[in-house]
């Protein structure tokens, strides 16, 4: 095994030193196991021949496939660079091109006509005719001889362009499995693959690349997500167990002074049950001398701000001083009013640094910071930039994690020479099983209960043709002296447009709500000026607020009861909720308006009847997930995600990564430094992997 992480890809027959450079360059391919694990994405069923008549009658646009006919004529057309060779090729229901750019004069010596052969490429049409180009071309004996599917291996435009195709992957992985004459040795330990009941690695690998069935298939590819999922798992488990039972933390015990008269004194109502719960998990975790990572996952609106506040107080009780980050100024700014508002009457030393802070302000901070008279800083990344030095900065707290890498966290550890008690927290609710693997090395906190008296926001979808009527309700919450929010999507591709469209929007509404002041957001605004505006309607002074998604987080006016989201349909559901949380925060009904231009049907509508019919941000990332795939997710996430993945899917996978996190579990339960012979395989393995992904997060 260890050789075939040691032979170079341009040692491997049929590659050679030119494609070898190319296979690292746009894949990442580098040795003949990094090969062996470029696995198909799809797979074409050899039994089934499609007819060219069948794929002219869907205009061309279908997947790889397999057609069997003869060559009618070959002509070449063209000179120079545009220089093709052009195969008419007959199945017996019509007849379509077949186009080679490269190799023209092999290809037309090899392919004779009248007789049978078998195409396998991905049909498209050109000038209104069907055609191929590049197909792969075999013999029908040949073709039979073969597994019953055929890999479709991912590619890039460039490996296309120099002839790399899915059958150069097949030939060159196949005669790489040819020569491997002994078994590929398998890192993960026997207990493991036996108690998962797990095909053996190399089983595995040999069926992705040419499964002898469907089953067969689906074993092999379960097989490789578990053992990729294991891996991050067991680094995940082993790291949080080492963490806590070594890493010095500050030991915090005392609730004193602050905590105690802030709870007496400030707290304006009672708080729930899930905050009591989880500050009792914050104060268990802080209190013993060892460092605490833990992400608070709670809903918009279940009051995670107070939670982190009355845990910075138990840490400011301890004599350390505390930080609380925000993702953008905005956020940053309102949680500063926010806990001023909260402590003013117990004289905390609060003060806010961003981007725009005033070189005055900035050095009384950095003054205040360093003879320890600060207790609370909030800030944006401001906090985290090299200038920033603490005395003894012993809590931090991060606000929408996901907008903050692991390298701006690991940069905070450096703030201090113990690292900081670490809480994270998010409103993005994250499916359980994502939760264990992106944050994986994170202990969970879960506010799970919003503040009594909430009523659930009436969510309905509307169109264009009822906009009067949506109107009037809006004029109706206006004259009861509500605020109403107007969203409209950001479209990035095309930002000059979307700004043109929020601008007549905001005319618009102007026009139509002319007794009311109407305050315009969007993310192309200058800092003061949008601050400004939000100031407007934050302050009650303007009744209506025309904005982009910059609202989306965190931001708090109780009084605002109605959101208006203009083409939602180009919202994700993720995104559709937390803006949906901007509402319904105080006690009177409130109301969330979907509009769509066009009635929308299926996928779409579908997606939006899950906001109509759940508030829970939990169901609603579920089916985000299973309906978008991870993709969006794990977009937001980018930056928190400390590893890539190749083969396991973080939204279907689910039950895999559970599976995995509690093998690992068990596995370093009997095992904890993983050096039972039975398991070194493993360790090294995982510390390649990690050391990898570990210098990613050292970029900072
Ligand atoms: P989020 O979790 O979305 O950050 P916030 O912390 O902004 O939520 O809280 C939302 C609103 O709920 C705020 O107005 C806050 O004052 C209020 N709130 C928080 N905790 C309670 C509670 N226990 N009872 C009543 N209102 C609460
Ligand atoms: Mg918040």
């Amino acid at each position: 095994m260890l050789s075939l992480r040691r032979l170079e890809t341009k040692f491997i027959k049929g590659i050679g030193p030119t494609r070898a450079e190319l296979l690292e360059k746009e894949l990442g391919i580098r040795s003949a196991w990094d090969l062996l694990h470029h696995f198909p994405t799809s797979y074409v069923d050899r039994s089934r021949f499609y007819t060219i008549r069948d794929i002219s009658a869907t205009g061309g646009e279908m997947p790889h496939l397999q057609l069997r006919g003869r060559f009618v004529s070959f002509n070449v057309l063209g000179e120079g660079a545009k220089m093709r060779l052009v195969g008419l090729f007959s199945d017996g229901t019509a007849t379509m091109d077949v186009v080679w750019f490269k190799s023209i004069r092999t290809i037309r010596n090899m392919y004779g006509p009248g007789r049978d052969y078998v195409l396998f490429g991905k049909p498209s049409s050109f000038n209104g005719r069907l055609q191929m180009t590049h197909p792969e071309v075999e013999l029908p004996e040949k073709a039979e001889a073969a597994s019953p599917m055929r890999g479709v291996y991912p590619l890039t435009e460039r490996l296309r362009k120099r002839n790399i195709d899915s059958r150069f992957f097949h030939n060159v992985i196949d005669g790489l499995l040819r020569a491997t004459t002994r078994r590929l040795v398998d890192p993960l330990p026997r207990s493991i693959v036996e108690s998962q009941q797990l095909m053996p690695l190399d089983d595995a690998i040999r069926q992705l690349h040419s499964p002898t069935g469907a089953s067969e298939l689906q074993r092999a590819r379960f097989r490789m997500k578990f053992e990729e999922l294991f891996y991050i798992q067991t680094d995940m488990v082993a790291r949080t167990r080492r963490r806590k039972g070594l890493a010095a933390g500050y030991a915090m015990p005392r609730v004193g002074h602050w905590f105690n008269t802030f709870y007496k004194e400030c707290l304006p109502f009672e708080l729930t049950g899930a905050q009591k719960r989880v500050i009792k998990e914050i104060r268990a975790d802080i209190a013993g001398g060892r460092q605490m990572n833990r992400l608070v996952q709670g809903d918009v609106g279940s009051g995670k701000t107070l939670v982190a506040l009355m845990s910075m107080l138990l840490a400011i009780d301890n004599g350390y001083q505390t930080c609380l980050m925000a993702p953008t100024e905005i956020l940053a700014t309102q949680h500063y009013h926010t806990i001023r508002e909260l402590a003013a009457k117990i004289g905390l030393n609060v003060k806010l640094l961003t981007g725009s802070t005033r070189a005055g302000e900035r050095a009384v901070i950095h003054e205040q910071l360093l003879d320890g008279s600060l207790h609370l800083l909030v800030g944006t990344h401001a906090v985290i930039e090299d200038t920033v030095e603490f005395r003894n900065l012993g809590f931090a707290v991060i606000d929408e994690q996901h907008r903050f890498g692991v390298a701006q966290r690991a940069r905070l550890w450096k703030k201090s020479t113990i690292p900081p008690h670490v809480l994270v927290m998010t409103a993005t609710p994250i499916p359980r099983t994502l939760a264990m693997t992106v944050y994986g090395d994170l202990d969970v906190s879960v506010i799970d209960e919003l503040p009594p008296g909430r009523k659930p926001v009436e969510t309905l979808l509307r169109y264009e043709k009822q906009r009067l009527k949506v109107y009037q309700g809006v004029y109706s919450q206006l004259r009861q002296g509500h605020q109403i929010y107007i969203v409209y999507p950001l479209i990035e591709e095309n930002e000059k447009l979307a700004l043109k469209s929020l601008e007549e929007g905001y005319e618009n509404i102007r026009e139509t709500f002319r007794e009311y002041e109407v305050a315009f957001v969007h993310g192309r605004q200058k800092a003061a000026e949008k601050d400004y505006q939000m100031q407007r309607f934050v302050s009650g002074e303007a009744q209506i607020l025309v904005a982009t998604t910059v609202i989306e987080v965190g931001v708090n006016v109780p009084n605002a009861t109605t959101m208006i989201i203009e083409n939602a349909e180009r919202f994700g559901l993720s995104q559709l909720h937390q803006l949906r949380g901007r509402v319904g925060r105080g006690a009177d009904k409130s109301y969330c308006i979907l509009m769509s231009k066009y009635e929308i049907a299926g996928e779409t509508r579908k997606r939006l009847e899950i906001m109509t019919s759940s508030t829970d941000g939990f169901v609603i990332a579920e089916a985000d997930m299973q309906m978008r795939g991870p993709g969006d997710i794990e977009g937001t996430m980018q930056s928190g995600m400390p590893f890539d993945l190749h083969i396991a899917n973080l939204a279907t996978d689910g039950q895999i990564i559970a599976a995995a996190r509690r093998a690992a579990e068990t596995l370093l339960d009997s095992d904890p430094s993983l050096s039972h012979p039975d398991n070194v395989l493993l360790a090294k393995t995982i510390r390649e992997i990690a050391s990898r992904s570990m210098d990613w997060s050292r970029i900072s």
